[in-house]
């Protein structure tokens, strides 16, 4: 390593925080392990099943033990769901009606959101004629006083949405104590709303899950935290029952559910992530600890605060500046396990309203929980920085993007 007495130097500044990480992950191992002890998982669980999937254990076994995990009465966790932009989409299908409204009290939802919500022709929320408010956050935090308007004044209101982690925004992810928080303020207003949460890169890296702080459905993807990098797809879904059924007549059809599904090479690869999540998440957050104090050593600003347990996985690094994220971007690229020898470059991906440039050089194509990056181009040029395997190869990376930077530097 040619940075390392830089990189070790910033190392024994995390060091308090990687403490708390450890204590997380321990924490949480537990309560995973419990989970499949509870559920009495056994071998044959592991394997697969074919055509209709009746009667199909491992799949309900899995459901079962994702529910024990998160705290909730039920959850479908499939491979058959494509992406988390997926899951959240059948979520809204499932519990929204035509006339009802979806309010997202964090603000713009993720990118890939938009289509979902906004599309025009395209079988969209709107198409549906379901509406959609939204509420920014103002300096991180609820806006309490707008919400509580909009919940009094309009009572087309049946859902309503919150973003756990920053996505692509410059802002901390939510605590699970913020979340309590405007959960029972929402219910004093609003008893019946559906609340749901984007757990996505938020799984794990606190002591809890948003359920547990008042959520009625919890949502997040398989290539990220909750797969420990060995799910090769798929996304869940967990809450309440009578949620979580009208969302399952959406993944398959209405009265059928999740009675039908199949998974012919079988399940293993999914109970072993998410015995490994705990764990894998306690790596991704170390490393972006380690990126951050990296990079504001060098002069760049970035978030989540350096000083504090982080919330989510992503290290968001702000370059003001097209070539420098590039640069970045491409360093992570050939420091990749997989496809290391090639170069990334900013194309118009689905979804995505920007051009976006994605460092992926992930075993499971995308996978966000593998060290990855991504950057929709536009100023202020933040990269979005997630995940790692291993810490060592968060370590080994920034060695070299470091290293990199100091070139184009020159
Ligand atoms: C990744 C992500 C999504 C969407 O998941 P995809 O698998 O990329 O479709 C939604 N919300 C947040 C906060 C995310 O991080």
């Amino acid at each position: 390593m040619r940075n390392k007495e830089f990189i070790e130097q910033q190392e024994k500044k995390a060091a308090k925080i990687f403490r708390q990480i450890d204590e997380t992950a321990l924490f949480n191992q537990e309560k995973v392990l419990d989970a499949f002890k509870i559920c009495r998982v056994e071998a044959r669980h592991m394997l697969g099943s074919s055509g209709y999937g009746y009667d199909d254990a491992g799949k309900a076994a899995l459901n079962a033990v994702f529910a024990q995990v998160f705290k909730t009465e039920s959850a479908i966790v499939s491979p058959q769901i494509a992406s988390g932009t997926h899951a959240i989409a059948l979520s809204l299908y499932g519990v929204l009606r035509p006339k009802d409204t979806l309010l997202s009290v964090t603000g713009t939802p993720y990118d890939t959101l938009n289509e979902t919500i906004n599309g025009q022709g395209t079988g969209s929320l709107r198409d549906f004629q379901i509406g959609f408010k939204e509420i920014a956050l103002t300096n991180g935090k609820f806006d309490k006083p707008k919400i509580f308007r909009t919940l009094e004044k309009d009572d087309t209101v049946k859902a309503v949405y919150i973003q756990r982690s920053r996505g692509y925004s410059w802002r901390p992810a939510l605590s699970t104590g913020q979340i309590r928080q405007i959960i029972a303020d929402i219910r004093k207003i609003r008893p019946g709303v559906c609340v749901m949460v984007d757990n996505c890169y938020g799984e794990f890296c606190s002591l809890e899950e948003p359920a547990e702080a008042g959520a009625d459905i919890v949502i997040g993807s398989l290539i990220k935290n909750p797969g420990g990098g060995l799910a090769p797809c798929g996304g869940y879904i967990a809450g309440k029952s009578k949620y979580v059924d009208l969302i399952g007549y959406r993944l398959t059809a209405p009265g059928i559910g999740i009675e039908t599904g199949s998974y012919v090479p079988g399940y293993r690869a999914f109970f072993q992530g998410l015995f490994m999540a705990p764990h894998i998440t306690a790596q991704a957050l170390k490393g972006s600890v380690l990126a951050g104090l990296c990079m504001e050593a060098l002069g760049f600003e970035t978030s989540p605060d350096t000083k504090k347990m982080p919330l989510d996985i992503i290290r968001a690094v702000k370059f003001n500046d097209e070539s420098r994220l590039l640069a970045f971007c491409k360093s992570i690229q050939s420091n990749s396990p997989v496809d290391s020898f090639a170069a990334p470059e900013p194309w118009a991906m689905p979804g995505y309203s920007d051009k976006v440039v994605m460092a992926a050089g992930a075993f499971v194509q995308g996978s966000s929980i593998e060290l990855s990056c991504d950057a929709p181009i536009r100023p202020p040029y933040i990269a979005y920085m997630q995940g790692g395997l291993t810490y060592g190869h968060v370590k080994i990376a920034l060695d070299n993007v470091i290293s990199s930077l100091q070139n184009s530097a020159g």
